[in-house]
């Protein structure tokens, strides 16, 4: 095996936790950033903003620097409990909220837009007044919209400055392995077996990574807890039927309970005027969403997914979520599954002749039209069919016919690595980060994390 230089910190992961780790850390520290995919300039993402999976590598939407979310609608949820929970992490409330401030202030730094969406008083008020009378709760978040568009030009800005502060990238570069010697992290080796030396290593390998995150769950007994995942689909109506709930707050956050399985239902990541896209996996397909700031649909989709936690014996939540999404792609045929609501209620495939018919065109082309009772189990499908019930009483036209669902959707929350309050795993001087470890959901939460982990480090350093 070879042997290379010495760092202070390698991160794994050039997503949002890793940069914001390596933000803390940069000139203090002698800072390395390994991540698979490429670079910003030259992750391929933009050739059919409508299209982008048929045209790209799949890796250039998950993978490279700025990670998954470089591409995405870029929404900050700026809450420290949406999208993870820094309360809990950090056992102090206002810190929780600082380091939420923290962030927002990074991402404006870099260029995110100044215009941030608040929820707007008697109208949250009335939007609460109807979820409850149905059994659901409205949970109002401040968000700042980054926008698909203005994303990658944060991302490179960012890159940018870590790059002049010292921070050095290894891009293109995989790590396969993790050197634990006597229960501390002593670095990484990468995929050709070269090993690399660190003192402190921080793995945020974001979702793409969970299967790997798993993988050296395992072989070196880092201590770790399957979190819970959720399965469901993605919805597209038309704006003009979300554009009441999206004027007052651009992504909505609904939860409800189901009527027969008592299951918890929650609409995610909603993209007004946006478009649907597929994610691609190592083994199978997903879908979500994106919109653009100067490039708009007709239509509004969100995720509505269901929360899936199992018990003894069969812990392993993200091998029954692969199980599910490996389904659907089968049944798809490698695309993902479009039904209108009309023909799930009925029990019958929708069709392209249906799907021509609809008033509701999709944005995403490379679908299979079909039936996602065939794709998903009845519960998470019944758990949909009465879940979008109950918002269609908030949001009327959200369950009409012609509504699309595409399935799988699917967020994986991975493994959980246990971490103390400064992400520091239980195997000595390794921390973890982000999505990929099971500590995050979106980017705020995610880059928080990472913000966690680089102070940590440096309180262990003094
Ligand atoms: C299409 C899309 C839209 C989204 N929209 C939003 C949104 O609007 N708002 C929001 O808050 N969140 C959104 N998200 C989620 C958000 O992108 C993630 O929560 C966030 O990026 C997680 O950050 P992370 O740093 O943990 O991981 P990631 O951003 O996933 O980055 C992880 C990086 O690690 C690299 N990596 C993984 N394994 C290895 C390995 N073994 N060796 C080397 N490198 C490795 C990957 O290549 C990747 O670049 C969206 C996600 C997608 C895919």
């Amino acid at each position: 095996m070879n042997q290379k230089e010495e760092y202070d910190v390698i991160i794994v992961g050039a997503g949002p936790a890793g940069m914001f780790a390596a933000d803390e850390l940069a000139e203090k520290m002698k800072v390395l950033i390994i991540d698979q995919g490429r670079d910003i300039g030259e992750r391929n993402c933009k050739m059919n903003l409508r299209s982008i999976c048929m045209h790209c590598d799949p890796c250039d939407i998950m993978c490279g620097v700025g990670g998954a979310g470089t591409f995405s609608d870029g929404t900050l949820n700026l809450r420290p409990d949406i999208g993870g929970d820094l309360a809990e992490q950090t056992g102090d409330r206002d810190y929780a909220w600082q380091l939420v401030d923290h962030v927002d202030e990074v991402f404006l730094k870099y260029g995110a837009p100044d215009h941030l969406y608040i929820p707007k008083g008697g109208r949250v008020e009335e939007l609460k007044r109807r979820a409850a009378s149905v059994g659901a709760r409205f949970i109002e978040i401040i968000q700042r919209h980054i926008g698909s568009d203005n994303a990658p030009v944060v991302i490179r800005n960012f890159e940018k400055d870590l790059k002049e502060r010292g921070v050095e990238f290894l891009l293109d570069t995989r790590v396969e392995d993790l050197i634990i010697e006597g229960g501390e992290c002593r670095g990484v080796v990468l995929k050709d077996g070269t090993e690399l030396h660190s003192r402190f290593t921080i793995i945020a390998p974001g979702r793409v990574g969970a299967k790997w995150i798993d993988e050296i769950i395992n072989k070196h007994n880092i201590g770790a807890k399957y979190a819970p995942i959720d399965v469901g689909v993605r919805v597209e109506v038309p704006a003009i039927v979300m554009d009441p709930v999206t004027k007052i707050n651009r992504d909505p956050k609904f939860h409800i309970q189901t009527k027969t399985y008592d299951d918890f239902v929650r609409t995610f990541c909603t993209n007004e005027h946006g478009f649907v896209v597929k994610e691609e996996y190592e083994d199978f397909i997903a879908t979500n969403g994106h919109s653009m700031t100067n490039t708009r649909s007709e239509n509004t989709n969100f995720a509505f997914i269901v929360r899936v936690e199992l018990t003894e014996p069969i812990e392993n939540t993200v091998r029954y979520g692969r199980s599910i999404a490996k389904l659907a792609t089968t049944i798809g045929g490698g695309k993902p599954v479009l039904q209108r609501m009309g023909d799930l209620r009925r029990g019958r495939r929708s069709t392209e002749n249906r799907l021509k018919k609809n008033p509701v065109v999709n944005t995403l082309k490379d679908i299979t039209p079909g039936d996602i009772s065939m794709a998903l189990p009845h519960r998470i499908v019944t758990d949909i069919i009465e879940g979008l019930e109950v918002l269609n009483e908030i949001i009327p036209g959200v369950a009409s016919d012609s509504t699309l669902l595409y399935a799988p959707e699917i967020k994986f929350y991975s493994m959980q690595v246990l971490v103390d309050r400064n992400m520091e795993s239980t195997v000595r001087n390794l921390f973890a980060a982000g999505d990929g470890a099971g500590l995050s959901r979106d980017i705020v939460n995610a880059a928080a994390t990472g913000v966690i982990a680089g102070r940590g480090i440096l309180k262990k350093v003094g």
